[in-house]
């Protein structure tokens, strides 16, 4: 393994999920939904087989009728315009267009400054590029409903001469913070003074809760043509073994990005990626139906947490709550997490590995609520009978 992939070792999730596996425990670690998407999508995934669609290479920049489905689900939801020809790119999910856009925008010895904790495929996707991870530390805080926070003046601070790109993650995993809009304006302003290039990446644009509104950064002045949006299916449609993904954002950015794409998969998914267009096309009832029953899995499984002693960041977005496990009397959150399913039948995800300050990080677990409400409360009842 060359000296850039040295020490990444083996993703988290590949770990916690075969534990979970071999333990018999129920894996509320890796975050993916146990009942799938809509009958109707996967009904035209299955047309698109049958009928031959999609099963030889289908177009390298993704086949039209997905491009004009994005472009026309970003019209309707935000207001953006974007050209299905040239300013829309279907990937072989958000994975690869977060690696694809850090291959293709950062030169090595770029600073990339990231939100910690950070999805695991950041740091590594940086590292292949060549750049230098800047982690900017969310912080928890405790009054008014506990979450974590960016300090906006610290992400200022963390801009130098040598910073090319924001990689922005909101609704964020795994804190289940939600952006304000008035935190992204002070981002946006940062990006267009220091002229910085942005990379957001929006997969859980539609899991949001209570109050909390996801804004997409392209919507702020002057930042349309330095966003590179990425969303996928996975998370808003539960398929996420599908693998259908998607960037919007100027012209000279997406084919920049699809210079990069092009060498790694060329294209994927065929016949998903006409599903996907479809699915894209429901109406507004499926996604506000999907977020009320992810919201009451989401209260479910906080209560639980709570009952059991642990104290609880209430997620306003994604599948996932964070919670501290110094209350019960734990304080090393990969330890705690590796013996959690011998103890409790339960694999949780340690938040330490999404941080470079590991000791920022070291007490934060996460669980994810994606899962079905029986099986949550069993989980619930196992933490509670070990901890409280
Ligand atoms: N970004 C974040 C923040 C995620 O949690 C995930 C996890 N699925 C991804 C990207 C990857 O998305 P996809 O499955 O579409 O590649
Ligand atoms: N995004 C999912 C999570 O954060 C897992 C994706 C993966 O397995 N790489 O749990």
């Amino acid at each position: 393994l060359n000296r850039r992939l040295a020490g990444f070792g083996t993703t988290i999730f590949a770990e916690m999920s075969a534990l979970a596996l071999s333990t018999g425990s129920i894996n509320l670690g890796q975050g993916f939904p146990d009942t799938d998407g809509p009958q109707e999508v996967r009904d035209a995934a299955v047309r698109a087989l049958r009928e031959g669609r999609g099963n030889q290479y289908p177009p390298g920049p993704g086949i039209p009728e997905l491009r004009t489905a994005v472009a026309a689900h970003q019209q309707r939801r935000y207001g953006l315009s974007y050209d299905p020809d040239t300013e829309v790119l279907v990937t072989a999910g958000a994975t690869e267009a977060i690696a694809a856009a850090l291959l293709a925008l950062v030169e090595p010895g770029d600073e990339v400054i990231a939100l910690e904790p950070y999805y695991d495929s950041y740091a590594a996707c940086i590292a292949m590029a060549g750049g230098a991870r800047v982690p900017v530390t969310l912080r928890p805080h405790v009054e008014g409903g506990a979450s974590f926070r960016l300090d906006l003046d610290e992400l200022r601070a963390a801009v130098t001469d040598r910073t090319r790109l924001l990689l922005i993650n909101t609704p964020h995993n795994p804190t289940g913070t939600v952006l304000t809009r008035a935190e992204l304006a002070v981002i946006a302003e940062l990006a267009v003074e220091r002229d910085l290039l942005v990379v957001t990446d929006e997969v859980y644009e539609h899991l949001v809760f209570d109050d909390a509104e996801h804004v997409p950064l392209a919507t702020f002045p002057g930042m349309r043509e330095r966003t590179v949006s990425i969303s996928s299916a996975g998370k808003t449609y539960s398929f996420t073994g599908w693998k259908v993904g998607w960037v919007t954002s100027s012209p000279g950015l997406v084919t920049a990005v699809r210079s990069a794409k092009q060498f790694l998969t060329y294209v994927a998914s065929g016949p998903f990626q006409y599903a996907v267009a479809e699915a894209l096309r429901l109406p507004d009832a499926y996604f506000t139906a999907f977020r009320d029953d992810l919201r009451a899995k989401r209260d479910l499984l906080s209560a639980g947490l709570t009952d059991a002693g642990f104290t609880v960041f209430r997620p306003t977005g994604t599948y996932f709550v964070t919670t501290d496990i110094r209350p019960l009397g734990e304080s090393d959150g990969l330890a705690f997490c590796r013996t959690l399913p011998e103890r409790a039948g339960v694999v949780a995800i340690p938040n330490a590995v999404f941080y470079d300050h590991k000791e920022a990080g070291a007490p934060y677990v996460r669980f994810a609520f994606c899962k079905r409400v029986e099986v949550l409360a069993d989980a619930a009842e196992r933490l509670r009978k070990t901890f409280a």
